[in-house]
């Protein structure tokens, strides 16, 4: 590997020419969802303007829609003139911070099913429309693909005049137009725009050569294309169709953006995919094309980076959540403090945002879509704003957040933490299969803390209310957890399971603590995030007997969200794991538990010796309550799951903002900014 002695990763730091634009470096925030979109438009800009500011060079859009035959609702869009305004916001703010601003134009075909504006959607064939919506698309004739065409054209040349640098014609997910007409699976039309690869290609390559045409001279034109849609022989392939249709328009487009379809492959979780993932997949495309290629694998470390530039895989390194979880990552790299990055921990909660149609958050980065809202910036904080000595009870993600932030305040913290690790529940369950680069979110947190005098921590200092009273600190954040309930209390029954104080009934503390249970197991998820699944598969493992019953129809069923959910089931059920679905647990017995069919309320039985509950979990509130008995002075705040268990997201979430503001209380009006709609007088388009 050639190394610059001065700065290893200068590399990285080389203009790139993308046709009639230039590149200030090889970092490149590809497309992606923020779950703000049109909805929320100031959120939106904000989060590309603090990219943008952090050193990534292209800064684009997520999904634009070009016209309301696909109307997606929640993503941005460009249908007329009227529209212009929101991304010259977005546009605006890039190019403050000397960024390249890049609009990805969609047409989302038979994905959209148009709720909204009840237009019928439009696709290669007639079919319906993908998801659980009784809607068709109809077949485009010849008329629809000029009138598509036209549609396409004209959102090129707005997206000129909002200000972006670089318009994207894309095809990277088969949620889009172009992906449908591309993919043989979907295209069995018998016309010049069907059957032969040629065929397929020709809408694509048509609207590549018309945005060409419309922005060309000044603004880079830009292919998105799913190259691999991991189905083997009935998708298109990286040594198949993919490979062949970059050959067909290798020249045409000044820049290659290509990755794995669909969402699930392209945005794998740690869980289910590396670093780099998506190597094998597009690495021949830079031998097929003399433009740039930009390609996405949750690159986080430079040195892989370097790697991928310095062995032709790829031109640019392109991000989407590693931007999310640092939007400094290249300045940091670029002033060589790599240690300083917040390294995205591959846990899609931010994709969790955008699927819920909300602002997406992000687990190791509290500030994400807060920026314009809260007016939170990822690196700066403002001083401190009184004297007080602040104590900490509790050393996990809430807890270390707290103490993170307000030591870059400039507050003296003590950080007491009753074990002898920091982490808290991220250290308990980083063990677990598939989560260890979860350990990022202490690490990088531990790692800020070791620099700072002001904050000190103590470990194996079991904190009481005495104790906390003695230290005199005029601030104490009770960051103290929670537990995972034993009673069996959860969502579908919100009740006590009876049998649950049995000696053969474990909770997932128990097993984090390093308890074995004897087999046949009966795992009980009644929470739906990741908890019981990762922990059959653990007990799996073991080689013990598992049944997972869950009251959802499917495993884990909060993962949907995360896009984790099919490959979690598949996994499970590859391992002989037995999975119960819709059913709830009634009783336990001894070697019994009584399980009852949500929808039928049909009772049956399962043999067993242990049973791990999945449930709810308890707030670690008693200092609390202790404390509130005494008079003391101090001004006591609980964060994190000692407030309210959930998310290790919300828990950061809830310590950075109890940082920020340590004397908040809930207010009688939004602590955040609220875009209103401006009524109209007319109706307009
Ligand atoms: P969160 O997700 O809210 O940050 P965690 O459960 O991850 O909560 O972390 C809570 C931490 O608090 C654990 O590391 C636990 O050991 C610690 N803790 C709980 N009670 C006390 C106490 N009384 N004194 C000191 N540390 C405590
Ligand atoms: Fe990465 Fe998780 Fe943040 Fe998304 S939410 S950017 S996956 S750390």
């Amino acid at each position: 590997m050639k190394t610059d002695n001065a700065n290893p990763y200068a590399v990285l730091f080389e203009p790139v020419k993308i046709g009639p634009v230039t590149a200030r470096n090889r970092f490149y925030q590809v497309p992606h969802c923020t779950g703000a979109g049109r909805n929320y438009p100031s959120v939106a800009a904000h989060i590309r303007g603090v990219n943008a500011e952090g050193g990534w060079a292209v800064v684009s859009t997520e999904q634009c829609d070009i016209h309301h035959t696909a109307d997606m609702r929640a993503q941005v869009r460009l249908w007329s003139e009227a529209d212009i305004p929101f991304h010259a916001r977005m546009t605006e703010l890039v190019h403050r911070h000397g960024a390249l601003a890049a609009c990805e134009l969609v047409h989302n075909g038979s994905y959209s099913p148009n709720h909204i504006g009840r237009e019928i959607p439009l696709a290669p064939i007639s079919t319906p429309v993908q998801g659980p919506y009784p809607v068709h698309a109809r077949a485009m004739n010849k008329a629809d693909i000029a009138n598509f065409r036209q549609w396409h054209r004209r959102a090129a040349r707005l997206a000129k005049q909002a200000g972006f640098d670089i318009v994207y014609v894309y095809a990277g997910h088969d949620i889009t137009l172009f992906l449908e007409f591309l993919s043989p699976r979907i295209n069995t039309r018998s016309d010049e725009y069907g059957g032969s690869v040629e065929n397929r290609v020709r809408l694509f390559r048509e609207c590549i050569e018309e945005v060409r045409d419309e922005v060309g001279e000044t603004c880079a034109v830009a292919v998105r294309l799913a190259v691999d849609e991991l189905l083997g022989d009935k998708g298109i392939t990286s040594s198949g169709d993919g490979r062949e249709i970059v050959e067909i328009l290798a020249e045409l487009p000044d820049l290659w953006d290509v990755n794995v379809s669909d969402w699930n492959n392209d945005s794998m979780t740690a869980r289910f995919a590396e670093e780099g993932y998506q190597e094998p997949y597009v690495a021949f495309v830079k031998s097929v094309t003399s433009k740039p290629v930009v390609g996405v694998g949750r690159f986080t470390s430079p040195d892989t980076m370097v790697s991928q530039i310095e062995r032709g895989v790829l031109d640019f390194i392109g991000a989407a959540r590693p931007a999310i979880a640092d939007p400094f990552l290249p300045n940091k790299i670029e002033q060589g403090r790599p240690e300083d990055i917040r390294e995205c921990i591959g846990c899609n909660i931010c994709v969790s945002g955008n699927n819920l149609y909300t602002p997406m958050r992000c687990t190791q980065n509290p500030t994400r879509s807060e920026e314009w809202r809260r007016g939170w910036h990822p690196e700066k904080i403002p001083p401190r704003k009184t004297e007080d000595r602040v104590l900490v009870v509790g050393a996990g993600p809430a807890g270390l957040e707290a103490a993170r932030a307000l030591g870059q305040r400039g507050y003296e913290v003590m950080l007491a933490e009753r074990s002898r690790e920091l982490g808290g529940r991220v250290s308990r369950e980083t063990k677990l299969p598939g989560l260890a680069t979860w350990a990022r979110v202490r690490d990088w947190r531990v790692g800020q803390i070791s620099q700072m005098s002001n904050v000190t921590p103590y470990l194996e200092s079991d904190m009481t209310a005495e104790a906390i009273i003695e230290t005199g600190c005029g601030i104490v954040a009770l960051a103290t957890g929670a537990t995972w309930r034993r009673d069996g209390f959860g969502r579908t029954d919100r009740a006590v399971i009876p049998g649950a104080e049995r000696s053969c009934v474990y909770t997932p503390d128990d097993i984090l603590d390093g308890v074995e249970p004897e087999g046949p197991i009966v795992v009980f998820d009644d929470d739906h995030y990741y908890m019981g699944g990762v922990l059959a598969e653990r007990l799996r493992a073991l080689g013990r007997e598992v049944v997972l019953v869950t009251t959802e129809p499917i495993v884990s069923a909060f993962t949907q969200y995360t896009l984790e959910q099919s490959r979690i089931q598949a996994r499970l059920m590859e391992a002989g794991v037995r999975i119960v679905t819709s059913h709830a647990l009634v009783e336990i017995e001894e070697a019994r538990a009584h399980i009852r069919c949500t929808y039928t309320e049909k009772l049956s039985v399962l043999e067993c010796t242990s049973v791990v509950l999945v449930t709810a979990l308890l707030s670690n509130d008693d200092l609390y309550t202790d404390l509130a008995r005494s008079e003391h002075g101090q001004h006591i705040v609980r964060i994190g799951d000692c407030y309210a268990p959930g998310t290790i997201a919300a828990a950061v979430w809830s310590g950075h903002r109890f940082a920020r503001a340590p004397f908040a209380e809930i207010e009688d009006y939004p602590p955040f900014a609220i875009e209103r709609v401006a009524l109209s007088e007319v109706a307009s388009a």
